[in-house]
C-alpha cells in the first residue's frame, strides 16, 4: 500500500483565520482549530500544521515572505508538499515573491485563502483549504504533480507569479488572465498538464532572502501632474518602476513626461512597461504612444501581473544585480512569469 503524503500547513492568517472582533474580523483560530474544521483530509494525507503569522494580510512584508521560504526550505526533505493558509488581500504579492525566493523547488507550495472565515456557516474555506491540499498531496509515480508556487481559490489552480485578486467580494476572487489554470477543481480534478512548469534540471532547492523596496508603481492616467510624476521619478535612492500604460503600453507624448522618462532612464532607474488591461501583453512598437518609450530607455514587461513586476523588481535588486543586468532579467521569465519567446 502507498504511504500517505505529508504535508505541512502554514498558517498565516487572513479572513480564513479569523473570528469577529469589536472592531472587525481579526485572525485568531490556531492552526491545530484550522485542522479541525477540515477532519476529511485526514483520509487522504497527513497534514501538520504550524502557525508561522496571524496577520491580515494587508500588513505582510518582504520579512514575512522570507520566513514562509524560511519554513519550507527547513522542512523541504520531510514533507511532500506545502500549502500556505494566507490573506487574499496581497495573496498574489506573496505567491509572486515566494516564486523568485524558491529557485529549484520541485514540490508544490499551494497558497489559498477565503473571502468568509471559517466558522461561518457559507465559509468558502474549507473548500479551498481541502482542495489545496489534495493538490499538495497529488503524486503521478514518485513525482508531485504540481512543483511550483501556485494559488487555489474557488475551483481553480494557478500559477502563482500569473494571479491577480480581482474580486472584494466574490467566491470566484482570482483570475489568471494571461495564463491558463493549471488544474480545475469539479467532481474530481483535471490537470492542465500542458502548462504545468516542470524544471528541467534537478538541483537542491536554493532559498534568496534578499529584497530591495527602492521600487515605485507609477499607475498613469489623463491629466497627471507633472509634479507628482517628477517627485515619484526622482524619489532619492529609486532603483525601478512598474509604469502601468494604456492599452499596448502607449503614454502620453507631452514633452515633460518624455523628459522626465529620459531623465530616470539615463540614471539608471530600470522602468518596466506592463499595460492597465488585464489581458494581452505590451508591445511599443505598435504605436508611436509606445514607440517613443522604447526610445527613452523603457523596456517591456510583456504581459506580467503588476504583483509580478514589483516583487521581481525587488528581489532583482535584492540579489545585487546592477540596472542593465536587472533589465536583461525582467525581459527573461524566470519562472515562468512572463510570456516571451526563448
Ligand atoms: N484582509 C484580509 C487579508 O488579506 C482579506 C482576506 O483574507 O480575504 O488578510
Amino acid at each position: 500500500m502507498q504511504q500517505k503524503k505529508r504535508i505541512l500547513l502554514l498558517a498565516t492568517g487572513g479572513t480564513i483565520a479569523s473570528r469577529k472582533s469589536d472592531n472587525g474580523l481579526k485572525p485568531q483560530i490556531t492552526p491545530e482549530e484550522l485542522i479541525e474544521y477540515i477532519p476529511q483530509v485526514k483520509e487522504i494525507c497527513d497534514v501538520e500544521a504550524v502557525q508561522l503569522l496571524n496577520l491580515d494580510s494587508t500588513n505582510m512584508e518582504p520579512a514575512h515572505w522570507k520566513l514562509m521560504v524560511h519554513a519550507i526550505w527547513e522542512h523541504y526533505d520531510d514533507f511532500d508538499g506545502f500549502v500556505i493558509a494566507h490573506g487574499t488581500d496581497t495573496m498574489a504579492f506573496t505567491a509572486s515573491a515566494l516564486s523568485f525566493m524558491l529557485e529549484n523547488l520541485s514540490k508544490p507550495v499551494i497558497l489559498t485563502g477565503s473571502q468568509l472565515p471559517l466558522g461561518m456557516l457559507r465559509t468558502d474555506g474549507k473548500e479551498n483549504l481541502i482542495t489545496a491540499i489534495e493538490i499538495a498531496a497529488a503524486h503521478d509515480g514518485d513525482s508531485p504533480i504540481i512543483q511550483e508556487v501556485c494559488i487555489f481559490f474557488e475551483n481553480d489552480l494557478m500559477r502563482g507569479n500569473r494571479t491577480s485578486k480581482t474580486s472584494a467580494d466574490n467566491f470566484n476572487a482570482f483570475h489568471s488572465y494571461n495564463y491558463p489554470v493549471l488544474a480545475h477543481a469539479g467532481i474530481s480534478i483535471h490537470y492542465n498538464l500542458p502548462h504545468i512548469y516542470r524544471s528541467k534540471l534537478k538541483k537542491p532547492l536554493k532559498p534568496h532572502y534578499t529584497f530591495d523596496n527602492n521600487i515605485a508603481i507609477l499607475k498613469l492616467f489623463p491629466g497627471m501632474s507633472p509634479l507628482v510624476v517628477e517627485n515619484l521619478l526622482k524619489t532619492p535612492q529609486l532603483k525601478g518602476v512598474v509604469m502601468e500604460t494604456f492599452g499596448s503600453g502607449n503614454a502620453p507624448s507631452s514633452e515633460w513626461f518624455l523628459k522626465l522618462i529620459r531623465e530616470a532612464t539615463d540614471k539608471g532607474i530600470v522602468i518596466v512597461n506592463i499595460t492597465q488591461c488585464h489581458t494581452g501583453s505590451v508591445e511599443m512598437g505598435r504605436y508611436k504612444t509606445g514607440h517613443h518609450l522604447l526610445e527613452n530607455g523603457v523596456i517591456s514587461g510583456y504581459d506580467s501581473t503588476t504583483e509580478s513586476a514589483v516583487t521581481k523588481l525587488m528581489f532583482l535588486f535584492g540579489s545585487g544585480l546592477s540596472s542593465e543586468e536587472v533589465k536583461e532579467y525582467m525581459q527573461c521569465s524566470l519562472i515562468g512569469e512572463i510570456t516571451v519567446e526563448d
